[in-house]
């Protein structure tokens, strides 16, 4: 290659860079913050989990609970916690909240099993539970593996019980049954989506007998009582409870190099870590910034916790009015990251994805302009101008970044929070980890990747 056509390929060429190779960046580092991570994500196997270890998190780095009533000043650090689902850490800025605030948002709930209504039941002598999975799951894929049950009982009495039982090796788990393959030849002959139906997503509990006596149910019987003995519930409170079965057991280190890392959960809490830390790690930020953990994410963000509700925009709203500013301005003012997971290529399954376009493992956070599926139905789909601003400020504070779209134009698509924080007047592009094995039992990310994320926010945290 000629001198003039190599100058001008590092001219005029855009390349992607595997950031393990590069040298200036401080692998120690990614090891340390990834070790955070790993903690955060072994025990935020929930959203409300996740809630509750933010804020231990967020208390311990000088957050209080916010009040409406009261006014804070640059450098104040509060939070919102949303029905213990969603939660929202501000620092204020020494700018007026109206001239626009910096925010991430990332999710905390993430695709499981829950327990229905009136989920116990024995049949053959084992008590089972009935589930209701939550989110888009390949079924078979949850059959054979260890579950932990976490949640909550609320109480006729106002009293609520949480549970949490299976992630210690020295507690019992749960697990969904499958067909042995020496019976399954009719199982086989059903579509891949009902490989395992919804209704056959029940969880084994239990096999003892209350006692020997001739009455029926007794393995259902000494269930309860178990359940009564521990936790002081009856039948009855599994109807105002919220119980999520989960994969049991901590994240691990994935490959010999250890440069990956395996668990339950990834999508989406390997961005909400980031966006947690970087809140945490900004003391007296221009702009004021804030980091939402959103629920429901995975169901279409409705309800009271997701983020189609009105809790993001009612609280910058009460930021601005703590200075006699108005919400609406803040809005209009604001540049947000949507911190959501995007689909690593995976090269045993190369042909889903299209490779110029795709995201690859260790390439950094990737930026995916839009979402959607078809013909970018169901997207926000970020302004040029916008994506120009973020690309300005990740390369000027040396984040390693890539773009990506969720596969092949007409196989499927996804969506995530964005449009529905782009609803409010806000400029919002999504940014995040790439996954391989989305919403499996257990994913997998790159650890450089997981700290590319974080030096992103804070890179928006940081913005003039
Ligand atoms: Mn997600
Ligand atoms: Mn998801």
């Amino acid at each position: 290659m000629s001198d003039t056509v190599k100058e001008l390929k590092e001219k005029l060429c855009y390349k992607k860079t595997n950031g393990l190779k590069l040298d200036n960046v401080d692998f120690n580092a990614v090891e340390e913050f990834n070790k955070g991570y790993a903690e955060f994500l072994g025990y935020a196997k929930t959203e409300r989990l996740s809630v509750k270890k933010t804020i231990e998190i967020a208390t311990a780095a000088g957050f209080v609970e916010f009040r409406p009533d009261k006014k804070y000043s640059a450098g104040d650090r509060v939070y919102v916690n949303n029905r213990g689902k969603s939660l929202a850490l501000a620092v204020i800025g020494t700018e007026p909240v109206e001239k626009g605030v910096r925010i991430a948002v990332a999710h905390v709930d993430s695709p499981r099993l829950d327990l229905k209504p009136n989920p116990l039941y024995e049949e053959a002598e084992m008590a089972l539970f009935k589930t209701h999975y939550y989110g888009g799951i390949k079924k078979y894929q949850w059959t054979t593996v260890p579950l932990a049950l976490h949640g909550v009982f609320c109480k006729k009495d106002g009293t609520t019980v949480e549970v949490s039982i299976g992630e210690n090796e020295d507690e019992p788990c749960f697990v969904v049954t499958d067909l042995l393959p020496h019976l399954a030849q009719d199982q086989y002959k059903r579509t891949p989506g009902e490989l395992i139906k919804g209704e056959e997503l029940n969880i084994l509990i239990g096999s003892r007998p209350f006692k020997d006596d001739e009455s029926s149910e007794l393995v259902k019987l000494n269930i309860l009582n178990i359940l009564f003995e521990k936790y002081g519930i009856t039948e009855e409170d599994f109807l105002s409870a919220e119980l999520e079965c989960v994969p049991a057991g901590k994240p691990r280190d994935i490959g010999f190099d250890r440069s990956l890392m395996g668990s339950y959960g990834h999508d989406d809490r390997v961005c909400a870590y980031p966006c947690i830390m970087a809140a945490v790690d900004t003391a007296a930020p221009k702009h004021t910034v804030v980091s939402v953990l959103a629920d429901k994410e995975e169901t279409g963000s409705e309800g009271n916790t997701g983020m189609q509700s009105t809790f993001l925009e009612f609280f910058i709203d009460d930021l601005a009015a703590m200075q006699g500013g108005k919400g609406s301005r803040a809005l209009r003012n604001s540049k947000c990251l949507s911190a959501d997971v995007n689909a690593a290529f995976d090269p045993t399954f190369p042909d889903v994805m299209e490779r110029r376009n795709a995201s690859f493992i260790n390439y950094g956070a990737v930026i995916t302009k839009y979402t959607g599926s078809r013909g970018k139905g169901g997207t926000s789909d970020a302004s040029a101008e916008y994506v120009g601003w973020i690309r300005k400020i990740l390369d000027e504070n040396n984040v390693v970044w890539q773009t990506g779209e969720l596969g092949k134009v007409d196989l499927g698509g996804g969506g995530t929070v964005a449009m529905y924080i782009a609803n409010l007047g806000v400029d919002v592009v999504d940014l995040g980890v790439p996954v391989l094995s989305m919403h499996a039992p257990f994913e997998v990310v790159s650890k450089f990747d997981v700290y590319m994320t974080y030096k992103a926010v804070k890179a928006l945290f940081d913005a003039e």
